[in-house]
């Protein structure tokens, strides 16, 4: 029996002296507040030094919190210690033992139950089956860990974080090890195994595509601040500032200098929106690859580079002087006809698929369409 419990975050701050020669702190993790709602998976995104790991290890008990409160249902675990929280753990490492079978490295973290919790043998081993067979590894239960792939080793990491059922799941960069390949296929056995266990898990990875693909929710992350917390496709589509336009989507937003100036959005001298309720001011522009619209007349015209196939989908790779990016990458059906003697190629742009920033704050800021 699985207990499904929230996990809420209060306040949560951490703070590490800085070391340097200027003394001072890192706040690696500043006044979190947010809930995992319960049977949920979380993704925690952002760049290296975001604070990531660390609020894995306040949750786990690893660290203490310099300030704020951890709950688990209605339950504070704040300072409790780690064994007793009922977590289980799945680091970028493996760390299995190796020379220990898959059996004996999945049973291990039930041989250390002690007065009423302890279990015989032969429960343990059923209890190591049965999460075997969650994780799809039964077959291998006799290997030690060196006569395993990397993704089968990762999946007895998994087996051996769910022997105990824990409350909470924590996840720290699971995948990093595995090949491309390897990695697709494993983040959807965690979807797979996390959905039928209903255990509520927190999954931390810098990979934004990783995270968008299996996450009920995501909480952007940078410099210790939470920029965004909401379901994936929202905050794709609504990032609340630039910081996590950019972060998200593959190929990246394409991001312009531009200006708004009486109810029309310039990049260059070329109008490619009429919009309003925005006070003439120099902005930032992001459109989305998906936004472009091949258009002989269109009010964008860069300069065509070539075209990149990929499957179903074409990028034409162009450049503008306006455009931040080293290159504009803008995704057209198959279908589409590019002339690639063309110097110039044109677009109109979806408005759904255009947010603008402030240049000073770098915060969104909102449009209605003329
Ligand atoms: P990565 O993706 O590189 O693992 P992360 O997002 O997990 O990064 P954290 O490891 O949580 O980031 O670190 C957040 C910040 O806290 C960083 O600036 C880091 O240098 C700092 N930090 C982490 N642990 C300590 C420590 N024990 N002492 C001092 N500073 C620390």
């Amino acid at each position: 029996m699985v207990i499904i419990m929230k996990v809420v975050l209060q306040n949560l701050t951490k703070k590490f002296p800085s070391r340097n020669k200027k003394g001072g702190e890192v706040v690696a993790v500043n006044d979190f507040t947010f809930e995992i709602p319960d049977g949920k998976l979380v993704g925690l995104l952002g760049p290296s030094g975001c604070g990531k790991s660390t609020t894995l290890n306040l949750l786990c008990g690893l660290q203490k919190p310099t300030s704020g409160k951890i709950f688990f249902g209605e339950d504070e675990v704040t300072n409790l210690p780690a064994e007793h929280r009922g977590v289980g753990l799945v680091f970028q490492n493996y760390a299995l033992y190796p020379h220990l079978t898959v059996l004996q490295n999945i049973i291990f973290p039930l041989q250390n139950l002690k007065g009423k919790d302890k279990l015989s043998k032969a429960v343990m081993t059923e209890k190591a089956y049965e999460v075997a067979k969650l994780v799809q590894i039964d077959e291998l239960m006799d290997r030690k860990p060196s006569e395993l792939s990397g993704g089968q080793q990762q999946r007895v990491a998994i087996a051996r974080a769910l022997v105990k059922m824990p409350k909470v799941l924590l996840l720290d960069e699971p995948l990093s090890n595995l090949d491309a390949r390897l990695r697709l296929q494993t983040r959807e056995e965690i979807r797979r195994i996390q959905r039928e266990t209903q255990i509520t898990t927190v999954f931390v990875t810098h990979d934004q595509e990783e995270a968008m693909s299996i996450s009920d929710m995501i909480v952007v992350m940078k410099d210790g601040v939470i920029q965004q917390i909401g379901k994936p496709q929202e905050v794709y589509d609504d990032p609340v500032n630039l910081f996590v336009a950019k972060f998200l989507g593959t190929p990246p937003i394409n991001v312009f200098r531009g200006e708004v100036k009486g109810d029309k959005l310039y990049i260059g001298q070329e109008a490619i929106l009429d919009i309003q309720g925005v006070a003439d001011q120099e902005v930032y522009v992001g459109i989305r690859p998906e936004g472009f619209i091949l258009d002989e007349q269109g009010a964008l015209g860069c300069e065509l580079s070539r075209l990149e196939v990929m499957g179903r989908d074409v990028s034409v790779v162009s450049t503008h002087p306006a455009c931040e990016n080293t290159t504009i990458r803008s995704i057209i059906g198959s279908d589409s006809k590019v002339d690639l003697g063309a110097k110039t190629i044109r677009f109109n742009v979806k408005p759904g698929k255009v947010d603008i920033f402030s240049m000073t704050t770098q915060e969104r800021i909102h449009f209605e369409l003329k």
